[in-house]
């Protein structure tokens, strides 16, 4: 029954590449999880709120401590986890090219290739933004919630989004004030929960307003923001000074789709879930057969949804292997898939679901 012996091979140990690794290990099958970084978990040990959905969602429970319960499970299981191994090549037939350590490199052949490379952010260029304490929410977060360090005092927030949000009031968390939120559209992006514990502190927040550019003679002292029109110009007469140490930029995630670009993976480009990014079935399988995508780098969305996705992914690898019969995985697909269309009800939940729907309709008029 099994028709290859060669690992599957998981590049990415956030939440999707943890989840894809633990399902294709539970199902007997031999898997190699990569990840560039010393700690695996991805961007979960820097969230510190508590998750949404319902209790089989984790609801509740904060990010790092479902990548605590997830980095216990890939223990117990006995994943080989190689960390502080950045995957830098891929070639057809499947080769993953891996740079261990940044001093040893080696290739290893998979039965079936995973990708959870996440999402990148985006960063925007004003006036003055190479000026140290010009940062994007990311980095704020991280120094923050892994470092214990905080960037600045006074912080400028621009994008109101839900990384926007969630971060604002985290800094104000760990002692830094926010001077202000500030969104080019005409409303406000992120969930009404976290946006409105932000708003109870007192922080303005200004939309249809956009930086024009960053002060100060060895690191931020001052932002210039402004008002803009339906055409995103500035309009004269309306910039304010904001006195600032630090502005963090939370203006989106682009899909991390290098890996996939090198596998040969059709790419589409939906906006609402990031940009260009690799066309995936309902199994996350790529125009690849042999490649999967999971989490952000096939939309980007949240913790939750990637490690949905991760299961799927590696529920069907295991089959494709050889590793599950047809009816287990038909059942733990159907349970999966229920439990992520939970997850993309609601407002964002469901601009999401219409996207990765049309993801879908693409891959099969493909
Ligand atoms: C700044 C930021 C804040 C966020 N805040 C929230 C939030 O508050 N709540 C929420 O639900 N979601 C949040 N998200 C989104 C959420 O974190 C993601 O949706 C989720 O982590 C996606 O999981 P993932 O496994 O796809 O990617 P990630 O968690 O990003 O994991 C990808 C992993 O792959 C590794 N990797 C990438 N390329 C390579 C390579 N070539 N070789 C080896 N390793 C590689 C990365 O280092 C990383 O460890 C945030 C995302 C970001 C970027």
């Amino acid at each position: 029954m099994r028709n290859d012996e060669k690992p599957a091979i998981v590049v990415g140990a956030g939440p999707a590449g943890l989840c894809a690794a633990i399902e294709l290990k539970k199902a007997g099958a031999p898997v190699v999880l990569m990840d560039e970084n010393a700690k695996p978990g991805g961007q979960l040990f820097k969230q510190i709120h508590k998750f949404f959905g319902s209790q089989e969602h984790k609801a509740g429970i904060r990010g790092f401590d479902i990548g605590k319960e997830l980095l216990a499970e890939s223990l117990r299981l006995g994943i080989d986890v190689r960390l502080k191994t950045e995957v830098v090549g891929i070639e057809l037939g499947l080769k993953v090219w891996a740079v261990e350590d940044r001093t040893k490199s080696y290739t290893l052949d998979a039965g079936k290739l995973i990708l959870a490379t996440g999402a990148t952010e985006n960063a925007l260029s004003f006036p003055g933004w190479t000026l140290p304490g010009v940062m994007t929410a990311g980095c704020a977060q991280t120094l923050i919630n892994v470092h214990r360090v905080l960037p600045g005092k006074r912080i400028l927030m621009v994008g109101s989004g839900n990384v926007g949000v969630i971060v604002a009031y985290q800094l104000m968390q760990a002692g830094a004030q926010v001077a202000a939120v500030i969104e080019a559209l005409p409303r406000l992006g992120g969930y009404g929960v976290h946006t409105a514990k932000v708003r109870r502190a007192g922080v303005p927040f200004y939309c249809s307003t956009t930086i024009i550019r960053a002060e100060g003679a060895e690191s931020v002292e001052r932002a210039v923001i402004a008002s803009i029109d339906a055409k995103f110009q500035p309009i004269p007469g309306t910039e304010q000074i904001l006195d600032v140490d630090t502005i963090c930029l939370a203006v989106g995630l682009t899909p991390s789709i290098e890996l996939s670009c090198l596998a040969e993976c059709k790419q589409i480009y939906i906006p609402e879930l990031g940009g260009n990014m690799p066309a995936h079935d309902e199994y996350m399988r790529s125009s690849n057969q042999s490649v999967y995508v999971v989490g952000d780098i096939a939309g980007v969305e949240e913790a939750s949804t990637a490690m949905e996705e991760g299961r799927l992914a590696g529920i069907h690898a295991a089959w494709a292997m050889g590793y599950m019969d047809d009816q287990t995985m038909k059942i733990k697909t159907d349970e999966t898939r229920g439990r992520l269309q939970a997850l993309r009800q609601g407002i964002f939940g469901q601009k999401r679901f219409a996207a990765k729907e049309r993801i879908l309709a693409m891959r099969k008029d493909a």
